[in-house]
């Protein structure tokens, strides 16, 4: 029985989506509020955890259990939604009602992701760069050790998963993303996605826009990474 309500700040939501969680109709929830400032977060919005929510749990509530029947999955994503109080029972709330859940997450917070682990049907796991290197991206110390930590309990786990990184060639470089991959391939990764950062908008105005990611058109890289990780592809 629901007794609790969620304490969770929504930023916004996505009624129907069909790239959000792979084969799946779902709706996605946005949480507000993330603790890191990549250079090319797009969802600048997200950001601010002290920013006034959109939406209210209870809204957010009404809307799924009108869609009973009619989407197969609600996936949290953000901003970071390990990093919200409440997500463990929202998490459980969508997942009593018949849902299965997806959450995109960075891996931030890897206590609340053990905690609702046993909730989900798939991850969309977030990986930045090499463990070491992640401040170059994040603009934060040390912000590599919770998202090692989170991807081994996503893989210890058995819930399915993708895991991915965003490319832009001012922030990793081939080698890092041999790097990368090598150290994914000795965690187990097998699902991997490579990602064109091909956004306009993004939080560092002096990174470039490219039409075409020549990190990722490098044929031979991805040989070599597709060696490490076969399942590997490019989006
Ligand atoms: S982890 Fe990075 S890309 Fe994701 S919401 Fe936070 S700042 Fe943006």
């Amino acid at each position: 029985m629901h007794t609790t309500r969620p304490t969770l700040s929504i930023g916004g939501l996505t009624p129907f989506t069909t790239i959000d969680f792979p084969k799946h109709l779902a709706a996605v929830i946005f949480c507000q509020g993330c603790a890191w400032r990549c250079r090319y977060c797009y969802n600048t919005h997200l950001l601010d955890s002290r920013a006034k929510p959109t939406l209210s749990w209870d809204k957010v509530d009404a809307f799924l259990q009108r869609r009973l029947g009619l989407l197969d999955a609600v996936v949290f994503s953000g901003g970071e939604p390990t990093l919200q109080k409440g997500l463990l029972e929202a998490v459980q709330r969508v997942h009593n009602l018949g849902f299965k859940v997806g959450l995109h997450t960075a891996g931030m917070n890897s206590n609340m992701l053990a905690n609702v682990l046993p909730y989900l049907d798939w991850v969309g796991f977030d990986i930045k760069a090499p463990f070491a290197r992640y401040a170059t991206i994040t603009g934060v110390s040390s912000s590599g050790k919770q998202p090692e930590k989170s991807a081994r309990l996503v893989l210890e786990s058995g819930v399915a998963y993708e895991f991915r990184t965003t490319v832009h060639p001012q922030l990793l470089n081939e080698s890092d993303l041999l790097k990368l991959a090598t150290s994914l391939a000795d965690l187990g990764v097998q699902q991997y996605v490579l990602q064109d950062c091909h956004t306009v908008q993004r939080l560092d105005s002096s990174l470039q826009t490219f039409s075409r990611n020549d990190v990722l058109g490098n044929e031979n890289l991805i040989q070599a990474i597709r060696a490490l990780i076969p399942q590997t592809i490019l989006r």
